[in-house]
């Protein structure tokens, strides 16, 4: 008897073979015409920025392709787009190592033209990987958020929430990155413990003699200080409340007064208030009518106030006051303590308050509602629906929405020259204000016809969140989004859901009056061996490329799908990944051996019927793994089928009945029709976390369509037959064993006692062990 299959292995380079196969078969097109009730998953846009793909992000992708393909199975008709995020910052800060060059002092045409010189080749790289990866999107229509259709749908959903009077600009003192020369929101912002010194500095008491001792790990702010507090409670300063201190080296006076948001056990328990030290300074100078003062500019060094410690840079400012007020006889002592440091995560520099004019988004106004949709909105797993309510009660301040940056969507505003109104273009079009005349010749205000184009640029977030609108055609295809909006499925990691998830609710809610998905996938961090997170700087960053070449991509998925647990973080090991390879030459084995015996049709003997109800359970579990999007269900309960029952087991006991030696025929063709039914449902359970493998040994032995237009099979068979596993896999383990002691080859005949409770298995377990 022959095999169908005609390779001899399973080989890596199989895998682009039926990759080309795809595509020239068009197998993952969307189609309005297929009338079955559509499935959009709002694929994550990747980010090229320079470094090698993670081996985490990778193993996120293989995932989001398996939702994708479980949806396929459920007969959904699935919307699964393609995008490449080439938006903001970190393609900036890439462009200006990779030309040596800075973008302040390059014209911003040729700087952006140098951005996109960089992201084409980045961006022809990461499509490669995700077809490696075996990703079923839609790459002939994948979509970038620099084009100017989103760039342009940015700007028109900017335009609409204006006019329902969302947006404003105003003046406040905010986050601010020097590093990156722009403001950020919060949630850009994470907290890090950082090494810092705390110096007790004497003020003197204007009128008395003596000194009131002010603790404080920003000295380098003394000329910004305006007020100094104590708690009310503390008996300590009871007398100095009301008094004056003079400001040391700086020589202005500033009043005591008593607050309770002094801390009574922190430092002296005296603080100094400066303009802004962080974000408590700010809401201090807001209750206290305070003036501002501030002594460090957009580039991170001293301002005027300052006096003669203009121009230094932040921490040289500070190591010299500290060096004068030693000079002066003025710090009474100096502690090392660690300090919580609000970080920039994009360029890891601790940020500064400054006040700055921005335009905001409304979302203080939204915050009911936002918990509302947190509420609704179908969480996998569970788990994380806590980080995002918790985001959202803890918002303080709107959105600010604009950034100093180059390559980024333009904020669409005309400013008028003689009443400076801001005049805003009609919506649907891309504009660039700080190249081009506006679209309008007069001022609405005034009807001044001389405007100065809007410089700034948005968030990136502010396109990264319409994500779903985007890719629904809202605004550009009525149908199209009528049909398809709200989408079913995002899918993320854990690291974005104050930024993207929040972001996107909030955006989606404002414009459509509708929550945009129905469920929210949420990913872990893919960490190393040990458990750490990798970064560039650790240098454990594992490079996913060489991997998927060495093993292909459906021994890479298949690692990824049992090892992540739904929502947890995962550990990636190369060794692991390695390890899995076996599965997939035991597949391909046991496939070559099936696939020799016809495909028929018969009435099960009890052995079949046994396998049968086993092959039902898993059936059953991997369904109810894939109705969560959990794929370490299936991923595993397949496995195990395989590896511990079927095939060691099942397969042994019936091979004599398959190769039809001493049985009658109808036990020959139920043999034949099991192997075949085992062998069809595992390839189908297992197609959306191996899609090439699968669907290879389909096309081969089953079908010319491919298994990727299949739906899952279901639970068919009941015959309560479950309680005879383990006495079947303990007999059989018992005879091996025996044969091992005896010393002895499995083939050879052997004497052994069949217990009653397996007489229904009598004749299959006789002919698999050669029993006397
Ligand atoms: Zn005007």
């Amino acid at each position: 008897m022959n095999s169908k299959l005609k390779e001899k292995n399973w080989n890596v380079s199989l895998e682009k073979e039926i990759s080309e196969m795809w595509e020239n078969e068009s197998l993952y097109d969307f189609s309005m015409e297929d009338k079955r009730e559509i499935f959009t998953i709002d694929t994550p846009p990747p980010y090229p920025s320079g470094r090698p793909w993670h081996a985490g992000a990778a193993a996120h992708y293989s995932q989001i392709d398996m939702i994708a393909r479980t949806a396929r199975m459920m007969n959904y008709n699935v919307l699964f787009p393609i995008g490449i995020d080439r938006n903001g910052l970190p393609v900036e800060i890439y462009t200006e190592k990779k030309f040596k060059i800075s973008m302040i002092s390059t014209p911003r045409e040729k700087f952006i033209g140098l951005c996109k010189i960089a992201l084409d080749d980045l961006e022809v790289e990461m499509i490669a990987t995700m077809k490696k990866m075996g990703l079923s999107g839609l790459f002939k229509q994948y979509y970038r958020t620099d084009s100017e259709d989103y760039r342009a749908l940015t700007q028109t959903t900017f335009i609409e929430l204006w006019e329902k009077g969302l947006i404003y600009q105003a003046m406040r003192p905010n986050n601010y990155c020097y590093k990156c020369r722009t403001t950020i929101a919060d949630a850009e912002i994470y907290y890090m413990e950082l090494p810092s010194k705390l110096v007790f500095i004497k003020f003197k008491l204007t009128n008395e003699k003596g000194h009131l001792l002010i603790a404080t790990t920003r000295p380098e702010l003394l000329s910004s200080c305006q007020v100094i507090l104590v708690n009310p409670e503390d008996e300590r300063f009871k007398d100095v409340i009301n008094q004056e201190v003079e400001i040391p080296i700086f020589g202005n006076i500033v009043k005591v007064k008593s607050h309770p948001s002094a801390k009574m056990e922190f430092g002296s328990g005296a603080v100094m208030i400066c303009s802004y030290g962080d974000y408590t300074d700010v809401l201090l100078f807001r209750e206290l009518k305070l003036q501002e003062k501030i002594s460090i500019d957009t580039t991170g060094r001293m301002t005027e106030n300052a006096n003669k410690y203009k121009g230094l840079k932040i921490k040289e400012a500070r190591d010299r006051i500290i060096e004068d007020l030693k000079g002066l006889n003025l710090i009474n002592k100096i502690e090392e303590i660690n300090h919580r440091t609000p970080i920039c995560e994009r360029s890891k520099t601790p940020i500064e308050i400054i006040p700055m004019e921005e335009f905001y988004l409304k979302q203080i106004d939204f915050k009911q509602s936002l918990l509302e949709q947190a509420k609704k909105l179908k969480f996998h797993p569970e788990e994380h629906r806590r980080r995002l309510l918790d985001w959202i009660e803890a918002i303080a301040i709107d959105w600010p929405i604009s950034r100093r940056r180059y390559n980024a969507t333009e904020i669409p505003v005309w400013y008028c020259n003689a009443c400076r109104t801001p005049n805003l273009p009609k919506p649907g079009k891309y504009y660039r204000p700080w190249i081009e005349s506006p679209p309008f010749k007069k001022c609405k205000e005034c009807n001044g016809e001389e405007f100065s184009g809007e410089e700034r640029t948005f968030d990136t977030w502010m396109d990264s969140s319409i994500s779903p609108l985007f890719i629904s055609k809202y605004n550009r295809d009525d149908s199209f989004y009528n049909k398809t909006y709200p989408i079913q499925l995002r899918p993320q990691s854990k690291d974005i859901i104050r930024t993207w998830l929040h972001y996107t609710i909030l955006r989606c809610i404002q414009l459509t009056d509708k929550s945009p998905f129905t469920h929210a996938w949420i990913m872990g961090y893919g960490v190393d061996e040990k458990g750490e997170r990798m970064s560039k700087s650790k240098g454990n960053v594992i490079d996913p490329i060489p991997i998927l070449e060495k093993n292909g991509a459906d021994t890479f998925r298949l690692w990824s799908a049992s090892e992540v647990n739904l929502g947890s973080d995962f550990r990636i090991s190369e060794k692991k990944i390695n390890g899995m390879g076996k599965f997939l030459t035991k597949l391909w084995n046991i496939s070559k051996f099936i696939s020799m015996f016809p495909i028929v049709k018969s009435t099960p003997l009890d052995t079949d019927k046994w396998i049968l109800d086993e092959l039902s359970k898993v059936v059953k579990e991997s369904l109810n793994g894939y109705n969560d999007f959990n794929f370490f269900i299936p991923a595993n309960k397949v496995r195990e089928f395989i590896w511990n029952v079927f095939a060691p087991n099942y397969m042994e006991m019936v091979k004599q009945r398959a190769y039809g030696i001493d049985v009658d025929e109808n036990s020959k063709l139920a043999a034949w029709s099991t192997l075949h039914i085992c062998l069809k449902t595992s390839l189908l359970l297992l197609a959306p976390i191996m899609p090439f493998i699968t669907d290879k040994i389909w096309r081969e032995m089953y079908s010319k369509e491919s298994i990727h237009k299949q739906i899952f099979p279901h639970a068919k068979w009941n015959f309560g037959y479950i309680q005879h596993t383990q006495n079947i896999i303990n007999f059989n383990s018992k005879v091996w064993n025996e044969k091992r002691n005896k010393g002895i080859s499995l083939k050879d005949p052997i004497s052994i006692n069949i217990p009653e409770e397996l007489n229904l298995f009598k004749n299959d377990l006789i002919a698999m062990h050669k029993i006397n």
